[in-house]
């Protein structure tokens, strides 16, 4: 498995590359476009002043602009990275403005609210075509962007049914360029899959830490103290930027709820297992969990350094 990024393309696959929405993924994508010459020329648009002001600093982008529609002027590739929420008016915005064939993509971590949103704005001689790199941190904004976040990990491309091929196969393209694996999905696959993998896990991370901050018989201290017990994993998940966050629950709602209902079902079962002392139940549920791990890391997604890597030096 490749540990850097492809060398340059001796020509740009993308003429110029608008990024809508500058942060960690979108700062991400562009980083590797530039390394990977990707795209001829990269527009950066953000609404934010100081994420521009930091966009021009670092000197990521040939041209900054506040609006949408001035950013997709001459496009070849538009890709939406703002919070799902802000999505359907983005689209609804440069609409008009979009050049015959551009490619519309989005990197959003839910699809099937994302395409109700956007697909009716993009005209008929654009394509349309949505994906999600399942790649990232907590971090946000342009800083905590890096060329080879996407290294690796997939990216799921969900094209709409009669999809233009070579535009769909243009953006797999890209993406590989970037260095992840390209899978395709409908929109409504993609909320379930993700919905466990990753929306009900963060919902979880944010439950227990702020019951750990409510509670009252346990001191704020005394969770700091001995967080290595566990719960210092849940708070790297539940530092994830709200606003991003917020959109994902209130877009995905179906898919959450449904895991959800699962996931609660569970957590009884194995809390009647606790009350009723059946060790049995629990040691079988551990050992099949355990190698789940071991999937994970055999398939390169994870590192099989204990705790993470971290103290690697420590245990050598
Ligand atoms: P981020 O670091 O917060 O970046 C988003 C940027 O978009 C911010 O600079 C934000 O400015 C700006 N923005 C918000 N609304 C805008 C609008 N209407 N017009 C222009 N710019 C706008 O977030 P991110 O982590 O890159 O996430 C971006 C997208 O990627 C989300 O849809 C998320 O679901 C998806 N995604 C995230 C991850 C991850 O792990 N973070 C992984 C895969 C996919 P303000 O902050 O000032 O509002």
């Amino acid at each position: 498995m490749p540990d850097r990024l492809g060398p340059r393309f001796a020509e740009p696959m993308f003429g110029k590359l608008t990024i809508i929405g500058f942060g960690l993924i979108g700062s991400s994508i562009a980083r590797a476009a530039r390394a990977r010459n990707a795209a001829g020329a990269i527009v950066a648009c953000d609404h934010s002043d100081e994420a521009r002001a930091r966009i021009g600093q670092l000197n990521l982008a040939d041209e900054i602009h506040a609006l949408p529609e001035k950013a997709v002027a001459g496009a070849d590739l538009v890709i939406l990275c703002t919070p799902v929420g802000a999505c359907g008016a983005i689209a609804e915005a440069i609409g008009p403005h979009l050049q015959s064939g551009a490619i519309v993509s989005d990197v959003g971590s839910v699809k099937g609210a994302v395409v109700s949103a956007c697909a009716s704005h993009i005209p008929a001689r654009a394509h349309f075509i949505p994906a999600h790199p399942v790649a990232g941190t907590e971090q946000s904004g342009p800083d905590a962007g890096f060329a080879t976040l996407f290294l690796n990990r997939w990216c799921i491309v969900t094209p709409p049914e009669g999809a233009d091929v070579d535009a769909v196969e243009k953006l797999a393209a890209f993406w590989r360029a970037l260095g992840s694996n390209v899978e395709f999905m409908t929109p409504a696959h993609h909320d379930l899959v993700l919905a466990i993998t990753s929306h009900v896990p963060h919902l979880i991370a944010y439950n227990i830490v702020g019951t750990a901050d409510d509670l009252e018989q346990v001191t704020e201290s005394e969770v700091i103290k001995f967080s290595a017990g566990g719960f210092r994993d849940f708070t790297r998940i539940a530092a994830s930027d709200p606003t991003m966050w917020r959109d994902v629950f209130l877009n995905n709602k179906d898919a959450v709820l449904e895991i959800l209902g699962r996931f609660t079902e569970d957590l009884s079962a194995l809390q009647r297992m606790i009350r009723w002392g059946d060790g049995e139940g629990l040691f079988k549920l551990f050992t099949r969990t355990r190698a789940i791990r071991r999937s994970i890391i055999e398939s390169g997604q994870e590192s099989p350094a204990p705790n993470f890597g971290r103290n690697a030096k420590a245990d050598e």
